[in-house]
């Protein structure tokens, strides 16, 4: 590549600048590395992933209630092809008023976003597994427009603003550096749950300790239990004990 009117150079390797970014399959691989120590696949049913390809237009989201050894829920948001995760003891509320502690747990497969059923008793996680909400989700712009900028993306002050930073109003859709900095705010479009959401990590109770905690807006439902008022399985309408019968009959 020494002169500008040459062949361009076979495609095998990436040009500089163009080397695969952090969403390409080796990296979704090695994000799954912990979803899959836990488990095995020859006993358990919940799918080992890495085949499904990340959603570019409308990113997934999903809340799965599993009543474990503790009852919970998990929130999972797709950041980058894989299920960002958090269990949430009393599942997401509606009501801005509640702040819902929501333990960062292990990546997920996309693949996990429709499992339902029976994880078998001694397996990691075991019990029954209710798909709750499904939908997609975007990040809530106007609201990070208003938070301050990310620490690491500050610049320093006098600095030119960095060209497609985040820190450029706020305005460019980085997940996985809001995450980072430990504040997510979004939007969910499920069946169940919707509008304007936030994820903020607690300081001083370690890294794995955060809060989902429903935004004012139109969507707000103040004194609703939503876990309480819509109980059944988005994807069959069946309820947990009702699951967990199919599956130890065999019905799956
Ligand atoms: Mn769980």
């Amino acid at each position: 590549m020494t002169s500008t009117d040459a062949t361009p150079a076979p495609r095998d390797t990436p040009p500089a600048g163009e080397s695969p970014s952090h969403d390409d399959s080796a990296s979704v691989e090695a994000r799954l590395g912990r979803y899959r120590e836990k488990r095995d696949f020859e006993l358990t049913a919940e799918p080992a992933g890495g085949t499904t390809a990340p959603h570019a237009e409308r990113p997934f989201f999903c809340v799965q209630k599993h009543a474990a050894s503790r009852l919970h829920y998990d929130v999972r948001l797709e950041v980058q092809g894989v299920l960002k995760s958090w269990a949430v003891p009393k599942g997401p509320s509606p009501d801005p008023a509640e702040k819902r502690l929501a333990v960062m747990v292990e990546d997920h497969p996309l693949e996990y976003g429709d499992f339902e059923g029976a994880i078998p008793e001694g397996e990691y996680g075991g019990g029954t597994v209710l798909l709750w909400d499904v939908g997609w989700w975007e990040p809530d712009l106007a609201r990070r427009k208003q938070a301050r900028p990310a620490r690491h993306d500050a610049p320093p002050t006098g600095a030119a603003t960095p060209v497609g930073s985040a820190a450029a109003g706020g305005a460019t859709p980085d997940p996985e550096a809001d995450l980072a900095a430990g504040e997510l705010k979004f939007i969910l479009h499920g069946e169940k749950l919707h509008g304007s959401w936030t994820l903020v990590q607690m300081k001083g109770r370690g890294d794995k300790n955060w809060l989902m905690i429903k935004h004012r807006d139109d969507d707000a439902r103040p004194g609703l239990e939503l876990t309480q008022d819509s109980p059944l399985s988005v994807s069959s309408g069946r309820s947990i004990e009702e699951i967990a019968e199919d599956a130890s009959s065999g019905a799956g």
